[in-house]
């Protein structure tokens, strides 16, 4: 039993730490010695049973654990067993092993960044990835700032200051995370016009709203949700065809956006980046770090002489992305130009993972964590892709279920290292291997029984 007068002064205790974390900063370990100091105080006043040892020794082994959590990285890898591909908040796209290489390459050192080597002189960032993006996308001209919403804020802002944009009823969506159409219209200093019923808009009804006041038509991707049954959406064609009659251009915001066809993968047709330019849109943007498997971006392609008035204006430099990210954007638009995109980007490795394979990694799976005495058991589930693309579509996949799953288990799985993340669903959890990357199975099983 201890009492208060049994507790070591903060210099005490900070003279027993100096001999064990030799190198820790003086504040951070004075710091943690007063944290611990007072923790153990309310214990002792609260009658709390604590372990064996002295106060001194209690409080030593204690300050190491906190200055270890301390200095421990919020942000940690996890393992996604969920099954949803492009997951915003287990952070969207893994990166390809060439789009790290480029970024670690870049990132280690200096670069050409903003600097012609040819020329010797002042060049600019917009160079390394617009010829890609036309080449891919068959646009004039392209740019890429921090992420989507950036894309359209800045096309609103710069386009449509002070003027209207006409968009659908229908597609002043919500995107996700707050993101709300309207509001990002209404912040950019544009006024909208919602034309159309939310379910049927037609040509006529963006027709009858054009006026002199009217600086952009826009079509907004409905991402995560769909309208079915007696519906209608006016092309993107038929907008093209009305914005250029009557001079007022189109801006597309496709939200995922793709340069690969979803149909040969079994899924409903996205639109694609290359199909918008085609059909007319003056502006395209979309995101880096959905469908197109890359880093956290956000293109524009389009018109020269719309896409040159954006790099021009002040908001630009403050929705500029950064040199690591234009490597790993890069990379990954690279694999796209040599045709090898569904072979190296994990995002479209996961589309295209075959379902016999899944199956063998589940039972390989399942196999280990019989042999060490669990319930596990190879399943059919379904994977969706995600990141407000192809909402309400799966693809079938295989994974494992552990019987009885319980909120215990997922919690000890989320905070083991590394982090699992699985599915639970009518008390069993289910781990969905079209979401774990192969290299990581291994891992995976011994997390499971980590956490078992
Ligand atoms: C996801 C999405 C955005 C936002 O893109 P971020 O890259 O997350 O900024 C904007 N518009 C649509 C239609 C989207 O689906």
């Amino acid at each position: 039993m201890h009492t208060l007068r049994d507790l070591p002064s903060v210099d005490r205790l900070l003279t027993a730490l100096r001999e064990r974390n030799a190198d820790a900063p003086h504040d951070l370990l004075r710091a943690a010695a007063r944290a611990e100091i007072d923790l153990l105080r309310n214990e002792i006043q609260a009658v709390v049973a604590l372990p064996e040892g002295t106060p001194l020794e209690l409080l030593v082994g204690r300050v190491a654990a906190r200055l270890a959590r301390e200095l421990r990285p919020s942000l940690l890898p996890v393992i996604n067993a969920s099954g949803v591909i492009i997951q915003t908040n287990l952070g969207r796209a893994p990166l390809s092993a060439g789009a790290l290489e480029a970024m670690a390459r870049v990132g280690a050192g200096y670069s050409n960044l903003e600097y012609d080597l040819e020329a010797g002189e002042r060049g600019s960032r917009s160079t390394h990835l617009e010829s890609l993006l036309r080449r891919l996308t068959g646009a004039e001209a392209a740019m890429a700032v921090n992420n989507n919403a950036a894309a359209v804020y800045l096309a609103l802002s710069g386009l449509a200051l002070g003027r209207e944009v006409i968009i659908s009823r229908g597609q002043a969506v919500e995107i996700g995370g707050g993101f709300r159409i309207p509001d990002v219209l209404r912040q950019s200093g544009a006024d909208l016009v919602e034309v159309g019923t939310t379910n049927r808009t037609y040509a006529r009804d963006y027709a009858a709203a054009i006026s002199e006041r009217t600086a952009l038509l826009l079509r907004v991707h409905t991402s995560n949700f769909r309208l079915m049954g007696f519906v209608h959406e006016t092309s993107l064609a038929e907008l093209a065809e009305l914005g250029h009659a009557r001079g007022v251009p189109v801006l597309d915001d496709l939200g995922s956006g793709t340069l690969l066809a979803t149909a040969p993968y079994g899924l409903t047709a996205e639109p694609t980046v290359q199909e918008s330019v085609a059909a007319g849109a003056d502006l395209v943007t979309f995101s880096g770090d959905k469908l197109l498997g890359g880093p956290q971006a956000g293109m524009i392609v389009g018109r020269r002489e719309l896409v040159e008035r954006l790099k021009r204006h002040p908001l630009a430099r403050a929705l500029r992305v950064d040199k690591t990210t234009i490597a790993g954007m890069e990379a990954t638009l690279l694999s796209y130009l040599g045709g090898r995109a569904a072979d190296e980007i994990p995002v479209w490795r996961m589309i295209a993972a075959p379902l016999e394979g899944l199956r063998a990694r589940a039972e390989l799976l399942a196999g280990r964590l019989s042999l060490a005495g669990t319930q596990a058991a190879v399943t059919s589930c379904a994977s969706a892709v995600g990141g407000g693309s192809l909402p309400g579509e799966t693809l079938p996949s295989a994974g494992v279920s552990i019987t009885p799953g319980s909120d215990g288990l997922s919690r000890r799985l989320r905070l083991g290292d590394p982090a699992v993340v699985a599915r639970l669903t009518d008390g069993r959890l289910i781990f969905d291997l079209r979401t774990v990357l192969p290299e990581q199975d291994t891992a995976l099983a011994q997390a499971i029984l980590a956490a078992l």
